[in-house]
């Protein structure tokens, strides 16, 4: 497998992606997670307040209903038990208010003396469930929902009837028809906010919806609902509750005193949700294109910082080839490059002086400070025209054994010194061996040379040597092209002709001859 190139620009766009994401997916969290609680809070606390609202109105409605009724019931007329009087007084109760959906009388014997609307069976016996109860109570009550005698699922408000000395006669009531328009619709309908997603039921005593916007629903019983529980536990609140379709609903509840009824005002969680899903898209659609934005920009600036970098080591790799480009073309607007940049050049410098040093130092006699004779190799004649002297100091041995070969080291030393005071610059000096030495004079004939030589010789034989003494040399003088035209042969040539200087008695020029 291939390993990836790490370079800076990439870690840093990994770094900055990392951190991009990271904050907004933990923006985007934080302000989901706020909205939500804030949202659902505020909810449930509507909710509950509302229910209670509709609580205090119902209970408001049932007393102005059973007084009402009892105002009604010291009507003398029921005291007669005359169908058509009586008929009269609840037809006119039925129509002076909204209250009810029909009202009738009972007598004590449990028979529909009158109703209104007038349903046929006047003068029977009736047996429903809510006539019994108000018969056997005589109090005023409302009933459980029950189905009726005009076969409508009704609640029964009733009120007892006496006559003047207090014997129970029968009982006033109106109905409420459940399935139908009916007062307590009115107070109940819709719910202020969201209408298709909030809504307010109500369930009696028993858990039996009595109201509900959903018309099916009316006569079932939810006891088993949490929020029902408590209702019949007589508890107010809020709390979050799972509907009967499965929907996570945020309810508020509250008991109605006089009836003993609940209300629930809830509202789905989904639908006070959707504002905050909303909140979520719309950080996205501002936060997303400016993170590309800033993405871009970092991508730009990275470019602009990393580009010199790269350049720089573009530019010492090339130095290691002697073919460096040029440092200006380097950008460097910032510290730390114009610092690197400034460093690196110092550090090639520095090191370019030391490598010179260390290669003059290479072609360069120790003891001396003259051309060594591997320096011959790397050093280029500029002139096809040029003399050598080639000498050899004489009779040297004698000298190390009589001053010892510390002093004849000052002896080599100081000779050097002397050939460097009597060349010029272009002429190029060399220790050739121990104590033999080679000048090489471009652009000087045969004859000038011999001179120079005499003169070499002459000042040695005639100054004083660390020694003491003055110290002679032997010299050989050749020319190119005069002696020959080859290099080699020419010092072959010009060692013979000192060979020929020391046989001749030292301290002599010669100079190079073909014999
Ligand atoms: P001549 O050349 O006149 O024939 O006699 P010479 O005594 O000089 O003989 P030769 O040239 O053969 O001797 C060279 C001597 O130089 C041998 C060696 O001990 C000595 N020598 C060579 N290099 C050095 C050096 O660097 N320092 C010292 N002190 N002596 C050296
Ligand atoms: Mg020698
Ligand atoms: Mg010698």
């Amino acid at each position: 497998m291939k390993p990836i190139k790490l370079s800076i620009k990439l870690l840093i766009l990994l770094l900055l992606s990392f951190a991009m994401i990271g904050t907004y997916v933990g923006s985007l969290i934080s302000s989901q997670i706020v909205s939500k609680n804030t949202l659902e809070k505020n909810y449930l606390i509507e909710n509950q307040f509302y229910a209670k609202k509709l609580a205090d109105t119902t209970n408001l409605h049932f007393r102005d209903m059973f007084s009402n009724l009892s105002v009604e019931a010291r009507d003398e007329d029921y005291k007669t038990l005359d169908s058509k009087y009586i008929y009269k007084d609840l037809y006119d109760l039925l129509h002076s208010t909204t209250y009810f959906n029909s009202t009738l009388f009972v007598d004590r014997n449990g028979i529909l003396v009158a109703s209104v609307p007038d349903i046929n069976v006047e003068g029977t016996k009736v047996n429903s469930i809510g006539t019994q109860e108000a018969l056997t109570r005589k109090k005023h009550t409302v009933s459980d929902p029950y189905v009726g005698i005009n076969e409508k699922l009704v609640i029964l408000i009733s009120v007892p009837v006496f006559n003047d000395v207090g014997t129970y006669i029968g009982f006033i009531a109106g109905t409420i028809n459940l399935h139908e328009e009916n007062s307590l619709k009115a107070i109940l309908g819709q719910h202020p906010k969201h209408q298709n997603d909030s809504y307010v039921y109500v369930v009696d005593s028993k858990g039996n919806i009595i109201f509900h916007p959903n018309i099916n629903r009316i006569n079932d019983n939810v006891k088993e609902n949490e929020v029902v529980k408590e209702l019949i536990k007589r508890n107010s609140g809020s709390r979050v509750v799972i509907n009967t379709l499965g929907e996570k609903m945020l309810a508020g509840y509250a008991t109605v005193n006089s009836n003993g009824w609940g209300i629930v005002s809830q509202t789905s969680q989904k639908a006070v949700n959707k504002p905050t899903y909303e909140l979520g898209k719309q950080i996205s659609l501002y936060t997303i294109p400016f993170m590309i934005f800033v993405f871009v920009l970092t991508i730009y600036m990275l470019i602009k910082i990393v580009n010199p970098i790269r350049d720089l080591a573009i530019y010492a790799r090339q130095v290691t080839k002697n073919k460096p480009v040029p440092t200006e073309i380097i950008p460097e607007w910032y510290f730390e490059i114009r610092e690197l940049k400034r460093t690196l050049l110092i550090a090639i410098d520095f090191y370019q002086k030391k490598l010179h040093f260390a290669e003059s130092e290479s072609k360069r006699d120790h003891l001396t400070g003259l051309y060594n004779r591997r320096a011959l190799e790397k050093l280029a004649l500029n002139s096809d025209s040029y003399s050598i002297i080639l000498f050899d100091i004489d009779r040297f041995k004698l000298i190390n054994d009589q001053y010892g070969h510390l002093k004849g080291d000052e002896v080599i030393q100081y000779i050097a010194k002397l050939i460097t005071e009597v060349t010029i610059e272009t002429d190029l000096c060399f220790r050739w061996g121990g104590e033999e030495f080679l000048i090489i004079l471009p652009d000087v004939d045969l004859a000038k040379a011999l001179l120079i030589a005499e003169r070499l010789r002459k000042t040695l034989d005639t100054t004083i040597s660390p020694t003491g003494k003055p110290v002679t040399v032997s010299i050989g003088v050749g020319h190119l092209p005069e002696s020959t035209d080859n290099f080699s042969e020419l010092l072959d040539m010009t060692d013979q002709a000192l060979y020929k200087a020391k046989q001749e008695g030292r301290n002599k020029v010669i100079a190079a001859n073909k014999n």
